[in-house]
């Protein structure tokens, strides 16, 4: 069974478009693939969390996961910083990356734009880690989005330098697996664009209802139409695409024929929509809390996500170091 690897950034709560577009294809890939997901705490550090934020999101991380069916017997969840042995690989694999291809990276570039006041090293050396974190596990595949394509290239480039150097066929060559073509997205409601937490838009799986119901209601539309069956301007279109991922066909079809028909009104419609993003929500949210207020269960679960990340990550650290000329571990 191919090895599927993916790292969880610790950067709050889920929202409708992280499920829609990728936890729910998590979910279905731990059936199919031998999975294994982290939560990037190393990663987070090069923007100076506070110990409070740290332990808070891990704990978000780990309760909403399971909340939404990540199912740690068959996909294991761990704290990347549990497991040691990945910090290794990153040295080793420091020392044969460049000054000039790191800085070359853009998603570096872009942060040394964004935080000039905090270029620090681990910033620049994001794609090694990265690449310790998969390469630790001899993975097949990444689940990534678009924009980390490059660290997906880096990683394959330090994967096949390892080899030649030592002159060994040892690490594979990690590919990209994109799901975001196949999955949704999910709009904002907010007039135009996708839903997102720095967009300010996000209907978050943890919100209760009234919140929810105030989002949507708060959702931009326009004066109605004008014309019978006129094409949709976009804020329209996103609440109608809402109601396809969250309605029944029935209840879709019937805010459409209004549409078309000039009779839609939508505060009916929203408060449909709220309903229906509220039924989609609340059993999730009811597990979120009960896992939130489970901290030994949360534990647990990491501990046993370290010991299997560590005994594969063990098993290769103690290759590397002979093939590099280092006892084995
Ligand atoms: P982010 O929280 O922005 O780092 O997003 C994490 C992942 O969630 C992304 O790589 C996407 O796969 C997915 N995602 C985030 N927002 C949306 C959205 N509005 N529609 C579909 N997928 C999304």
């Amino acid at each position: 069974m191919e090895k599927v690897i993916s790292g969880i950034r610790p950067t709050g709560n889920l929202h409708l478009g992280n499920y829609f577009g990728a936890v729910k294809s998590f979910v279905k890939m731990q059936d199919e693939y031998d999975c294994m997901f982290f939560i990037a705490d190393w990663h987070s550090l090069t923007t100076h969390p506070t110990p409070e934020n740290i332990r808070r999101s891990v704990r978000t991380i780990l309760a909403e996961y399971l909340a939404c069916g990540i199912d740690p017997e068959k996909a294991p969840i761990y704290v990347q910083s549990d497991v040691k042995e990945v910090l290794e690989l990153y040295l080793y694999l420091n020392m044969n990356a460049y000054l000039g291809e790191l800085e070359r990276v853009t998603s570096f570039k872009d942060k040394a734009r964004t935080q000039p006041d905090n270029v620090n090293a681990g910033l620049l050396t994001y794609p090694t880690l990265m690449a310790a974190d998969v390469l630790a596990h001899k993975a097949d595949k990444v689940p990534v989005g678009k924009d980390q394509e490059q660290n997906m290239e880096m990683m394959r480039l330090f994967a096949r330098r390892f080899n030649r150097i030592y002159n060994v066929e040892f690490f594979r060559e990690p590919q990209s697996y994109h799901f975001s073509d196949k999955a949704v997205k999910v709009p904002g409601l907010d007039g135009s664009g996708k839903m997102g937490k720095s967009e300010g838009n996000a209907i978050y799986l943890c919100d209760d209802e009234a919140t929810i119901k105030k989002k949507v209601m708060r959702a931009v539309t326009d004066a109605g139409p004008t014309m019978l069956n006129q094409e949709k301007p976009e804020p329209i279109r996103n609440l109608f695409t809402m109601l396809e991922i969250v309605s029944s066909k029935d209840t879709y079809d019937y805010f459409n024929d209004q549409y078309n028909n000039m009779t839609v009104r939508y505060g009916d419609l929203k408060k449909q929509l709220a309903a229906d993003i509220n039924a989609f929500c609340a059993p999730i949210r009811e597990k979120i809390m009960a896992y939130q207020a489970d901290e030994d269960y949360l534990l647990r679960v990491a501990k046993q996500g370290a010991e299997r990340a560590s005994e594969s990550a063990h098993k290769t650290l103690s290759e590397v170091r002979q093939i590099i000329g280092f006892r084995a571990l």
